[in-house]
């Protein structure tokens, strides 16, 4: 069985870490990075230290809006898959490169898979939430990493080809823990485990007004604690158009980090007292290593780690993250939301079973 899998970004990358090794071991396996994070530290550093194989094909989308690059990546990649004529399209998640690779496959006429189907946070504005949605609809097989994401696609009637899995980044953690747990990324950068924060922000939501990069500067600056913030280049960028910057420099106990690798990221997440963040993977990969979670936003797709309390939302507002990092705590026992730690050796295998 030929699979054209589709990465373009920085959690795509660390999915296909195992998922590669997985598919590649079940059939022959044609990589193509979209190009949506180009910078090096949100790309080539992923390749090399997870080992991905090498992409066969680069569409290069480069900088744009998500329309503009949708339209160029789906340019490119109907390209690659009439040549390929793969048996199935692979994508992976919620992203800009998600949505152009569901669409080409489906008007290509190629059978569609899709890992971490089923997610919602019910909330349309959110751009992830639209290339879920749209791309769910149109795919053949959907991998969904958590009971919650099977029946919120049979909530909207889909039912045929639907497998619960796991979640592969849990894979991804489990693989890749015993070389975090060496690196030392805490005191390199001068932190005591377990008395520090770990930061990330890069939604849209938190960074696209004013307003918003406003409200991230105050919570910023009430943290009140050791903190480091590895930024992400579009948050940088965001902030520096709007002038904010500059007040970020001045903060006590936070440090600007550019952003890190894989590895070092989880070093710092695993000797972090607590981590605060928009991402959707770092909510789950903090509940993996047993660290608490403060969301910044108001809804999640990852829902069980709230319900089980070990991550609270606060949206973006200072008194709310306050409350929540007054009253950390982490439950003993951590049920196993997300599988059994082999979801891509599932995933490879209902793709073989529903498409080979
Ligand atoms: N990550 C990283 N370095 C960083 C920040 C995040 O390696 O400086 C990793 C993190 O461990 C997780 C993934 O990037 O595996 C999450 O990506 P991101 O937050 O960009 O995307 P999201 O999960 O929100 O779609």
């Amino acid at each position: 069985m030929r699979i054209v899998s589709l990465v373009g970004n920085r959690p795509q990358f660390v999915k296909a870490a195992p998922l590669c090794i997985a598919l590649r071991a079940q059939g022959e396996e044609i990589l193509v990075h979209s190009g949506q994070h180009y910078d090096p530290e949100l790309a080539d550093l992923f390749f090399d230290e997870l080992g991905i194989p090498s992409p066969d094909h680069a569409l290069d989308v480069g900088p744009g809006t998500p329309v503009h690059q949708i339209a160029i990546m789906m340019e490119r990649f109907e390209h690659v898959v009439r040549d390929e004529k793969p048996d199935a399209v692979l994508v992976y998640g919620d992203t800009t490169t998600t949505l152009a690779g569901a669409l080409v496959a489906a008007k290509c006429g190629i059978p569609l898979a899709h890992v971490e189907a089923g997610l919602r946070s019910f909330d349309k504005t959110m751009p992830e939430e639209q290339n879920r949605v749209v791309t769910d609809h149109l795919s053949d097989v959907l991998l969904c990493p958590t009971r919650q994401a099977v029946d919120n696609l049979a909530a909207e009637g889909i039912t045929h080809g639907v497998h619960l899995v796991g979640d592969v980044m849990f894979d991804a953690g489990r693989m890749f823990a015993p070389l975090a747990e060496h690196r030392g990324a805490p005191a390199a950068h001068g932190l005591e485990p377990g008395g520090y924060l770990l930061v990330t922000i890069h939604r849209a939501a938190a960074t696209d007004t004013p307003e918003a990069l406003g409200a991230m500067v105050q919570v910023l600056s009430s943290l009140g604690r050791p903190a480091i913030f590895p930024v992400h280049p579009r948050t940088r960028a965001k902030l520096q158009a709007g002038g904010r910057w500059d007040a970020l420099q001045d903060v006590p106990g936070l440090i600007l980090a550019p952003p890190v690798g894989y590895l070092d990221f989880t070093s710092l997440l695993m000797g972090a007292e607590a981590v605060v963040t928009d991402s959707g993977g770092v909510q789950k990969e903090a509940y993996f290593h047993g660290v608490p979670c403060v969301t910044l936003r108001d809804t999640t797709e990852w829902v069980e780690t709230v319900e089980g309390g070990f991550n609270t939302l606060t949206g973006m507002d200072p008194a709310k993250v306050q409350a929540a990092l007054a009253e950390l705590s982490m439950p003993a026992e951590r049920p196993p939301y997300y599988g059994d730690g082999h979801a891509a050796d599932a995933i490879a295998r209902a793709v073989v079973a529903e498409l080979g």
